[in-house]
């Protein structure tokens, strides 16, 4: 049987990581981006076709450039018509007071985190449109419902994503096509490991599920949303220990 293909932005570490290897065992052919880190793609795809027998494609760039988006899109379509499943995962954080932030940092956090979500989707939807069939999932975060201090730009960049999430998932259900968001709340990856030991115990002592929520965790729900039913779209859903 032909294998589906999946393409995850930011899977050489963390959430994406483990995205890619649980689709992986699924038996996807697996695209992995990210920008900086692509040893790490390297070692991922490594895991991936020694545990899991399957096939994996590297495809490199900096998802906040339309330029590079443009090229990892004609790698992609050079080995298979059309995507199954898109991930839009990568995305940085920017901690502090908004007053000093500059413009190159702000441009930073929305490009990275919500334009990213526009070129990919641009990208992948054309065929899946032809095909009547696709599946759209953007990883976003608590705070994008919620705000959270200092962290102006980041809630504003998810904030983004669930209001794209919901209005592409309407523009697309006609064509078979579901787009759905993960709002995760803390997971213990890279991206929280700047916190000192007091921060990170005062953030546990808010979550009810009295713990933070672990990158396969939210793996696990990806790969649910991604076989769920067809009238599963448009949802921004929580995975948050209760928070
Ligand atoms: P990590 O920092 O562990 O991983 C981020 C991944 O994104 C890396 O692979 C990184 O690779 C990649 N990336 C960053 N910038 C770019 C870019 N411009 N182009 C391509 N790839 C890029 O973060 P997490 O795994 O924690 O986060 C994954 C997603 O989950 C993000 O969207 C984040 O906002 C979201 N999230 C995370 C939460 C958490 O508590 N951890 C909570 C809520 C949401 P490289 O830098 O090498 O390019």
């Amino acid at each position: 049987m032909k294998k589906k293909n999946v393409l995850i932005t930011g899977a050489s570490r963390g959430i994406g990581r483990s995205i890619a290897l649980r689709f992986a065992a699924g038996g996807y052919h697996v695209f992995l981006n990210c920008r900086a880190s692509v040893a790490d793609l390297y070692e991922v795809r490594d895991i991936i076709e020694k545990d899991h027998h399957t096939t994996c494609g590297i495809v490199p760039g900096d998802v906040g450039d339309p330029r590079d988006i443009a090229r990892m899109f004609e790698q992609i379509y050079r080995s298979c018509d059309c995507l199954d499943v898109l991930v839009n995962n990568a995305g940085i954080s920017y901690i502090g007071l908004l007053m000093d932030m500059g413009d190159d940092e702000w441009r930073r956090v929305i490009d990275t985190n919500l334009s990213s979500v526009f070129y990919c989707c641009r990208a992948a939807i054309p065929p899946m449109i032809s095909r009547k069939s696709g599946r759209i999932i953007n990883i976003s975060s608590m705070w994008g419902n919620s705000g959270a201090s200092c962290e102006a730009a980041y809630s504003a960049s998810k904030a983004g994503v669930n209001g794209l999430t919901r209005a592409l998932a309407k523009e697309l259900a006609p064509s078979q096509i579901q787009v759905n968001a993960v709002a995760c709340g803390v997971i213990d990856t890279d991206m929280n490991r700047q916190l000192t030991d007091e921060e990170r115990q005062a953030l546990e002592d808010e979550i009810p599920a009295g713990r933070y929520g672990t990158a396969d965790e939210i793996a696990e729900v990806v790969w649910d949303i991604a076989h769920a039913p067809g009238y599963l779209t448009g949802q921004v859903i929580g995975v948050d220990g209760g928070i």
